[in-house]
């Protein structure tokens, strides 16, 4: 493979384990076949339109945008089924599972969310499902544990280390070099070793396709666009309909409760260069550079690293990133709530958050938010803010 095409700048990569590089050339080989065939391509679209719910409304917040002196547009990815982008990207790796003439999907997950993506894909294309969980994250996030197991989805809970997400990882990692002649290992968001950040941009770029077509449409163009940060795959999926414009792009992480170690998940912001999960990118280490606990209000955006074609973006400049702490969140959560009848996923309200923080930048601009998914999964935690 041409070295070259794996980085984006000096990020990315395949740091893995020799054994996994033969897996990883046939996914990209599979993977630049797949997206040239138009069998596949019609597949994948007539599934995102007929199951997921494609494409997505993009809606005026009137309320909200009188309130704080803006307009303000929402791509409403919370209006998804299973309520987030992430069945974008699931589909499509299921379908390529099939294309690669593959039997048996694996994944690893944390909050769960993952997780129930995947285990709805392989239900829907019979395909045998195993997911890596930690032990303790299999205990906070009970109810995704049902539903992987409803839609007929093994669940494996994961004994080793810190019993959370880094250790499922690994145990995936495990089963994927043991199966891999007849697995394929879905990764949820644009991070991991190349071809993943590469394969998720890809499923995950309808969502700026038709946001920018809305636009186009109209003949403008929106002042910024906004998204929330974790892995990093549901900002690539929206910034990329705007790559070629001068349109402001601001990526917004979790900044936690403060700048503490173990207090937040500013990987772009406080982060340093590293290698995790098989690619070169900022990662959030302690002092001893061991890979640091981060902390979210939103499970969703609580990763120690970030996928390499933001580290790539943040470096040029192209795009902005920037944080709201645990109770701006909090506060976008409710405003959306409550002025416009959507309940916002607790990831998606970092970026409502941003919004309300910063309404002198955007006064009278017009703003685009991606609001990545619904918070009906967040009521454990709000009950105690109520
Ligand atoms: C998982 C998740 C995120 C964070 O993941 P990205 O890969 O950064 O998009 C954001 N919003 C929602 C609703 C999620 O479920």
């Amino acid at each position: 493979m041409d070295i070259k095409k794996m980085f984006y700048g000096e990020y990315g990569g395949q740091f893995v384990p020799e054994t996994l590089i033969p897996a990883l050339d046939e996914l990209d080989h599979a993977f630049e076949n797949a997206i040239k065939n138009e069998n596949f391509i019609e597949k994948f679209n007539s599934l995102l339109r007929n199951y997921a719910g494609r494409p997505t409304p993009i809606y005026f917040a009137e309320r909200f945008s009188r309130k704080y002196g803006l307009k303000l547009y929402l791509k409403r990815e919370d209006l998804l089924h299973t309520g987030a982008h992430k069945i974008n990207n699931t589909i499509g790796q299921g379908l390529l599972t099939s294309f690669m003439g593959k039997k048996r999907i694996i994944a690893e997950t944390g909050a769960g969310q993952h997780g129930v993506a995947t285990a709805t894909v392989a239900a829907l294309l019979g395909l045998e499902c195993i997911i890596y969980m930690g032990k303790l994250d299999a205990k906070r996030q009970e109810p995704n544990v049902k539903r992987m197991k409803i839609l007929g989805a093994e669940v494996v809970e994961v004994e080793n280390g810190s019993m959370t997400l880094k250790d499922a990882m690994n145990e995936a990692l495990r089963d994927w070099v043991k199966n891999v002649k007849n697995t394929h290992y879905i990764i949820g968001s644009t991070a991991g070793p190349y071809p993943f950040p590469k394969i998720v941009a890809y499923f995950q770029s309808v969502i700026g396709k038709e946001a920018r077509d809305f636009f186009d449409k109209n003949c403008i163009l929106p002042d910024y666009v906004i998204a929330c940060v974790g892995g990093g795959s549901n900002a690539m999926g929206i910034f990329q309909g705007f790559l070629d414009t001068n349109v402001r792009l601001i990526g917004v992480e979790a900044g936690g409760k403060s700048n503490k170690i173990g207090e937040h998940a500013m990987t772009l912001n406080l982060g340093k260069k590293g290698i995790l999960h098989g690619s070169l990118s900022y990662l959030l280490c302690d002092d001893d550079g061991q890979v640091a606990p981060v902390h979210s209000i939103s499970a969703g955006l609580d990763y120690p690293g970030v996928g390499p074609q933001h580290a790539y973006f943040k470096d040029s400049g192209k795009i902005k990133y920037d944080f709201v702490r645990d109770n701006d969140a909090l506060q976008g959560f409710f405003e959306l709530s409550r002025l416009e009848g959507i309940i916002p996923a607790l990831e998606s309200s970092h970026a409502i958050g941003y919004v309300i923080k910063n309404q002198e930048l955007f006064k009278d601009k017009v703003v685009l938010l991606n609001l990545s998914g619904r918070g009906d999964k967040d009521m454990k935690i709000i009950e105690k803010k109520i």
